[in-house]
């Protein structure tokens, strides 16, 4: 599992916008943590920033042994392959079975044709059903993605990141698009996730209440400053 570093970090968009400004922050392997704020804060322009989707306009960031502000091409894919990435639209695709969206994150590790032919290794297979079983969605193996809940297409996604065998779990808004029963199953399945495989999961919540219930650590971002930065179960929204 990596830790993750900002140092000093600003981003600031081509249109002037400073999303971010002089951010620091340091997090440990195996951490798990939220970031919260209302929209605008910042918090995507973070989680982009680590994945490498958005560049650092001053510092560096630093994710287990990458600096991810230098890495360019073919050195960035690598390094994308390694971070499990989990969004607010879900991106499985609806006409292919729940088997095939999860089989989709071992695209890093074997030649993408011998998935898109249904010849995953017996070593990817076992992965992949490891991280279905994780989320409790082995039983909608054979289920196309549009048959799918939102709940249920947001674990699958959280097991096709898995596949990847990922070093960081990076989750932007995850949770944003389900109603609070099911907001609360799938926050409950990071951090189990995240107890199992002692692996680093950073999550963006605009919600309190899970970002206390269900992480240990809380970064509060207000325009693009870090204005709390501690245990997540005493945080109060005046923080
Ligand atoms: P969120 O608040 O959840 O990040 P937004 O609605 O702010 O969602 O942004 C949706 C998309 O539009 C994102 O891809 C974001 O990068 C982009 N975006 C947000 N604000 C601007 C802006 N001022 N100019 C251009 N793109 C923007
Ligand atoms: P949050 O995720 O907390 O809603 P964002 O990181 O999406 O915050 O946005 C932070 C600020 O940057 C906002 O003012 C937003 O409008 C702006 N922003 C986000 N993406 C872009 C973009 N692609 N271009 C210009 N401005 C953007």
């Amino acid at each position: 599992s990596w830790h993750v570093a900002l140092d000093r970090v600003s981003v600031i968009y081509p249109n002037g916008t400073r999303a971010l400004k002089d951010v620091s922050l340091r997090i440990e392997p195996g951490e798990m943590v939220s970031i919260v704020g209302l929209s605008g804060s910042g918090k995507s322009t973070l989680i982009r920033t680590l994945n490498g989707l958005v560049q650092a306009t001053d510092g560096s960031v630093t994710v287990g042994p990458h600096t991810v502000n230098t890495l360019r091409g073919r050195g960035l894919r690598e390094f994308r392959g390694h971070v499990g990435m989990i969004f607010q639209g879900f991106n499985l695709a609806d006409r292919t079975d729940v088997y095939h969206n999860v089989l989709v994150g071992r695209f890093a590790h074997s030649p993408a044709w011998r998935t898109l032919l249904g010849m995953p290794s017996a070593q990817s297979r076992d992965i992949a059903l490891r991280a279905l079983d994780s989320v409790g969605m082995l039983d909608k193996l054979w289920a196309r993605g549009d048959a799918l809940s939102g709940g249920q297409k947001q674990r699958v996604a959280i097991a096709r990141a898995l596949t990847q065998e990922p070093s960081v779990m990076l989750a932007d808004e995850p949770v944003a698009s389900l109603d609070p029963p099911t907001a609360h199953a799938v926050m409950n399945d990071l951090r189990r996730v995240n107890r199992e495989r002692s692996l680093t999961v950073l999550v963006n919540i605009h919600l309190m209440d899970l970002a206390r219930q269900y992480t240990t650590r809380m970064i509060g971002l207000r325009d693009g400053e870090i204005v709390y930065d501690g245990p997540a179960n005493t945080a109060t929204d005046a923080d």
